[in-house]
């Protein structure tokens, strides 16, 4: 045999039977590999390196009982099948393992002796290193049946090339006479071995995932036998109950553990689903201040017989505590929503309605049956649209109205929109971090028609304290406004601009003759005259003062300034009224132009008023009833409208 070639006296007749002989090699090797796949176990609450040795030492005791055990197949060449829990060794256990297992071993063949036994311990080592080398191949994964298969090949290849090679062997023609069944063997023997520690392996992997998940569980765990007392706790349970190892409480039952009548009842229970067969899944108890959630399983052997039961309790405070929080809060929510007056509504990021309060339906009384939660938001405008709810919608362009619309909803705004009936909304948009998109909406209809009533007391007061109350044209303040205003404005467009001033004649006989009420009577009609002699919207009639009127004709020349004072004197005397103390029997004005462009009107604007005055004194002197044009910048001649 490789490594021993013990030149033995006796024994030749060895072949008979010589098969039932491996056998017995081979299950004396596979059964120290069983026996420590089955122990390995109990290790596991030992160090990694413990084990290690433990298997280094079974495997080392392994290959030296296959030694003993060695059969003798022709006079003084045996055969064994030392190498396979050497090469198992080194893949499964690593290099602490296999030096354990190879020192044994090659203690023991070197205790023998023989003229082969370097060889032998050569055997030995390269045994091992393969073993070694298939660890290094399968590390950071777990081994597999075709690493346990390429194992047991690279053995046999390796132990063929060592009876081809070391000297004592191959004189020995160990290849010749031994060769195949040496190699054959220590294959299989490999093979049935290095499976068995395979699925050893894989076992105890499952366990240990199983034994943690159930030990390190947040959950109370537990297995209870027939007559409900506890097999088996996980380290929680153990804890809730204040034992130190989970194994103290193996044995007891709740009558150890809580109050009598609550074990009685859990009992009761647990029986029922033991005696029924029936899972009773999340049931509530209340255990002083906590809320667990418990549940029972019965447990079944393989004949269907129910041995126990599995139950798992989870403590549910927390969560009970928080649900009851957030019932509360969202009660309080939806009571301080319904008493509210604004109307309030939560849209989602899509633009669908997720929560709104009747107020915010009723806000809107032609779309309020619209605005119902999981409608989306076009649909709701759409229906705004549809019945005219909203002012200011365009009926051409009402889809992308609403489209446009839609789209605003994810952005914050405030806006003030007035409703068919004339009542007005503020609706105030804010959008969430995460797309949400809350409206409050306001009824603001006294607010807005406060707002408009006194915008427009305003406006009346502004035109109050710009109209003459005599006439209703604009008083003398606000022509002063008007002309400066003006003035500029034509200076800046360098625009020429003309000015009337006109003043009626022999006025005061006028009065004194027809009395005051007459004489205001015939102011209104001048001032009649007068606006009606104007066309364009930017002319302004004014009074200056007494009975002087003036107009300011912006972008007007002198030459359009005549025409509207001759249209003027032409409308007085259309109105024909009576005056006996004047020399032309009739209400007659006199009126005095002046015009003016560019820099005069930047400069110096009163000028203007400087020259109509100055032609208006002229116009008089000269015999009234007459327009005479004066320009800051040239003269012009009389005219005589009499
Ligand atoms: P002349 O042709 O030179 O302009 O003669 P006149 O009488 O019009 O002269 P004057 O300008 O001195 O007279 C103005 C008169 O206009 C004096 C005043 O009694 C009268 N008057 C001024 N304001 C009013 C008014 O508001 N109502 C009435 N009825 N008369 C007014
Ligand atoms: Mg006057
Ligand atoms: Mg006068």
């Amino acid at each position: 045999m490789i490594g021993s070639v013990h030149v033995l006296e006796g024994g030749s007749n060895a072949v008979n039977g010589i098969w039932t002989q491996f056998g017995g090699n081979l299950s004396f090797v596979c059964l120290a590999i069983s026996l420590w796949a089955h122990f390995s176990i109990q290790f596991q609450s030992r160090s990694v390196t413990q084990e290690k040795i433990a298997f280094g030492i079974i495997a080392g005791g392994a290959s030296i009982g296959s030694i003993l055990l060695a059969v003798e197949v022709n006079p003084g060449i045996y055969i064994d099948i030392r190498f396979s829990p050497l090469a198992l060794a080194g893949m499964f256990g690593g290099p602490i393992a296999a030096a354990f297992a190879a020192s044994l071993a090659m203690v023991f063949r070197f205790a023998v002796g023989g003229t082969a036994m370097i060889d032998g311990l050569i055997a030995i080592a390269v045994a091992t290193g393969i073993g070694l080398a298939a660890n290094v191949w399968i590390r950071r994964r777990s081994a597999e049946l075709m690493d346990v298969a390429l194992l047991s090949l690279a053995l046999g290849v390796a132990l063929i090339v060592l009876m081809a090679v070391l000297p004592t062997l191959v004189h020995a023609r160990v290849l010749a006479i031994i060769g195949l069944p040496m190699t054959v063997l220590n294959c299989l023997a490999t093979a049935l071995c290095g499976f068995v520690l395979l699925k050893t392996q894989q076992w105890e992997l499952e366990r240990s995932i199983l034994v943690t998940a159930f030990s390190q569980s947040p959950d109370y765990l537990y297995v209870k036998d027939r007559n409900s007392r506890f097999i088996t706790v996980n380290e929680n349970m153990s804890r809730l109950f204040r034992f130190r190892t989970t194994a103290e409480m193996t044995g007891l039952s709740d009558f150890n553990l809580i109050s009598r009548p609550r074990a009685e009842e859990f009992y009761y229970l647990e029986q029922q689903v033991m005696d029924t067969g029936v899972p009773l899944i999340d049931s509530v108890e209340r255990i002083e201040d906590r809320y667990l959630l418990a549940s029972k399983v019965p447990l079944k052997d393989r004949q269907g017989r129910v041995i126990g039961l599995a139950g798992v309790t989870r403590d549910v405070t927390e969560r009970t505590a928080l649900e009851r929080e957030l019932r509360k809060s969202k009660n309080l929510l939806s009571h301080a929503m319904a008493g509210m007056s604004d109307g309030i509504a939560m849209y989602d990021s899509k633009g669908f309605l997720v929560f709104c309060n009747d107020q915010y339906r009723t806000a809107f009384p032609l779309s309020g049956d619209a605005r119902v939660v999981g409608a989306h938001i076009s649909d709701i405008l759409r229906r705004v649209a549809e019945t005219g709810e909203r002012t200011g919608i365009p009926d051409n362009d009402r889809e992308e109205w609403i489209k446009a619309a839609s789209a605003t909803l994810h952005s914050n705004k405030d806006e003030e929109v007035q409703l068919h009936n004339g009542d007005w909304r503020s609706i105030r948009t804010r959008l969430a971090e995460d797309g949400t998109a809350m409206a409050v909406v306001s009824d603001i209809t006294a607010t807005k028609q406060a707002e408009i009533a006194l915008r427009l007391s305003a406006e009346q007061l502004r035109n109050l304290a710009e109209t003459d109350g005599l006439t209703g044209i604009v008083n003398r303040r606000a022509f002063d406004e008007a002309f400066a205003r003006e003035t500029a404005g034509s200076a800046r467009k360098n625009t020429p601009f003309s000015l009337l001033m006109v003043d009626i004649d022999r006025f005061k006989a006028y009065n004194d003759t027809y009395g005051h009420p007459a004489g205001d009577q015939c102011l209104r009609v001048v001032s009649k005259c007068l606006r009606q002699s104007v066309s364009r919207p930017a002319d302004i009639v004014a009074r200056y003062g007494g009975e002087e009127f003036v107009v300011l004709l912006p972008a007007t020349s002198a030459k359009g300034a005549m025409i509207v004072a001759e249209q003027f004197a032409r409308l007085l005397s259309q109105e024909n009224i009576v005056h006996t103390g004047s020399e032309f029997g009739r209400v007659t004005a006199s009126i005095g132009i002046s015009c003016a462009t560019g820099a005069t009107l930047r400069l110096n604007p009163n000028r203007l008023l400087i020259e109509a005055d100055a032609a208006l004194y002229d116009a008089k002197t000269q015999g009234r009833n007459r327009i005479l044009a004066h320009s800051p910048e040239e003269r012009h001649s009389m005219k005589d409208v009499g």
